[in-house]
């Protein structure tokens, strides 16, 4: 067993230096790389006062009599050799002895029988070992049961990867459900039936294609064919945790993976219809050899690495009003689906529920997408003007991303480089010429008025027409007499 896991890992390893050598970070050229580093990584690593908090918690309950574990993500990430994100341990410690041995940590529910144990700048939790039962609403357990048994625990766990069990002293894995098999072969499995058990919880769904996704890893016939008989029931699950599973797989680095399993289980059309529609949207060959709206995208996704939920978001919703802009002209144009796809993209995220703020970057970076094709001819100020885009990082990585996503490269991004390397932070961000005090000593009453001043004033600045304080003085009470 060692030895086969041991082979495994070294895929896992194998298959993210290779996604990340074709990830958008790998290449984007060099030039850019100084000026705007690339990438994020959205999984947090598994702290050492994590790990040690963990030891510690363990020991205690192991010292009061008790049996406990590691278990779920952090065993099956610790057997791939990946980073983990959090560390769970389970007890048959019941609840009332979990607040005794550890006084002052939060519960989670205190029905719910978990504990956040917190050390320095660490958090822990520890489960009773519980069963779950009947799930009425398609998302959360009715009736939960504390055992004693860690396989009642266990089975009550989606795929059979997320459900082993470690030892923390001798770290011996405890297997119940055939995890360490399906982790060698790469499966996502669901445990038991997995009708009922996406029956039980609709999330599961999403689930199973978010972990395929980040580990590279195939779904179980018989899980997927559940999937794609179930799909529609994904419809009732609230948009915020159908937007938090979204985001993940848009973010953890297999994008395009998820979104290929999304379509083929028939998840998409139910949650996110408008993607679904980008299918057999012809575009014109020159511009776009590799096929159709929906085949761009997938090379879109497919450039980037792990990701801000900015970037994998604007990245699958670029070009989301094509398909109601497309005209056929001299050639298949789709004029103004930049602004057009500014507006679906928040139509869509706020139905999701996604923050105002993530809402409005998406928006920016998808309604911006097309401005790099005004760089070759834009003049000083207006080039200092698209360097103060808003997240223009993430901007840059997008265009990188569309470039790669349309099998070409972009003398734009060089250009852009080469642009910026001549100027310095504050040519683009110069300091104001004058604030709305010295508009007040002036005599300007203060009001929405100042405002468009100041920013009128910010403008000629930009463009190079006022250079000192004298010269602003003078241009304003030219053009706005009127208020002083
Ligand atoms: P990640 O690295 O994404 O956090 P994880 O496996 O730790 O992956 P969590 O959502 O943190 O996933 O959940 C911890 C564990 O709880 C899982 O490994 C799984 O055993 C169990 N679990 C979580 N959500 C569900 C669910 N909806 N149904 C059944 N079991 C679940
Ligand atoms: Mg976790």
């Amino acid at each position: 067993m060692v030895t086969t896991i041991a082979v495994l890992r070294e895929a896992v390893h194998h298959a993210s230096t290779q996604s990340r050598e074709d990830s958008l970070s790998a290449r984007t050229p060099g030039f850019i790389l100084a000026l705007f580093p690339v990438g994020c990584s959205t999984i947090k690593a598994m702290s050492e006062r994590e790990g040690k908090l963990a030891r510690r918690v363990a020991s205690e309950l192991r010292g009061a009599g008790f049996v406990v574990y590691y278990v779920g993500g952090c065993v099956r990430d610790r057997l791939l050799g990946v980073e983990t994100s959090d560390i769970d341990l389970c007890t048959d410690a019941p609840p009332a002895r979990l607040r005794e041995l550890f006084p002052g940590s939060a519960e989670v529910g205190a029905h719910f029988g978990v504990v956040l144990v917190r050390g320095e700048e660490a958090e822990v939790e520890v489960a009773t070992f519980r069963s779950e039962h009947s799930y009425r609403d398609g998302r959360h357990p009715d009736a939960v049961a504390f055992e004693t048994d860690p396989k009642k625990d266990v089975l009550r766990r989606d795929f059979t990867i997320n459900a082993l069990l470690q030892d923390p002293f001798s770290d011996e894995v405890v297997d119940y459900t055939g995890g360490k098999s399906d982790l060698e072969a790469g499966l996502i499995r669901a445990i038991g039936d997995p009708r009922q058990r996406f029956r039980e919880d609709h999330l599961r769904l999403l689930r199973a294609v978010r972990f395929a996704a980040r580990f590279s890893f195939e779904i179980e016939a018989e899980t997927f064919s559940a999937m794609r008989e179930m799909a529609s029931t994904i419809e009732r699950i609230a948009p915020e945790r159908v937007q938090g599973e979204l985001t993940r797989i848009l973010t953890e680095g297999g994008a395009r993976r998820g979104f290929e399993l999304l379509d083929a289980s028939g998840l998409l059309p139910h949650v996110l219809p408008e993607v679904a529609r980008l299918k057999g949207v012809p575009q014109p060959p020159d511009f776009h050899p590799e096929g159709d709206v929906w085949t761009h995208t997938m090379l879109v996704l497919d450039s980037l690495g792990p990701c801000t939920p900015a970037l994998g978001w604007a990245a699958l919703l670029h070009d989301i009003a094509k398909p109601e802009t497309i005209q056929f002209a001299d050639r298949i144009r789709f004029h103004g689906h930049a602004e057009k796809g500014a507006d679906e993209a928040r139509r869509i995220l706020t139905r999701l529920r996604c923050s105002n703020e993530l809402s409005e970057a998406v928006a920016s970076l998808v309604g911006a997408h097309m401005r790099f094709q005004d760089v070759p001819n834009m003049g000083e100020a207006a080039f200092r003007r698209f360097l103060r885009l808003p997240h223009l990082e993430e901007l840059l990585q997008l265009h990188c991303a569309d470039c790669l996503g349309a099998r070409k490269g972009s003398e734009t991004l060089e250009l852009i480089a080469r642009r910026r390397a001549t100027l310095t932070e504050s040519d683009i961000h110069p300091a104001p010429l004058l604030r709305g005090h010295d508009l007040i000593e002036l005599g300007y009453r203060p009001g929405p008025a100042m405002g468009e001043m100041l920013s009128a004033l910010e403008e000629e600045q930009l463009e190079g027409r006022l250079r000192s304080r004298e010269e602003a003085v003078r241009w304003l009470k030219r053009h706005f007499p009127a208020t002083v």
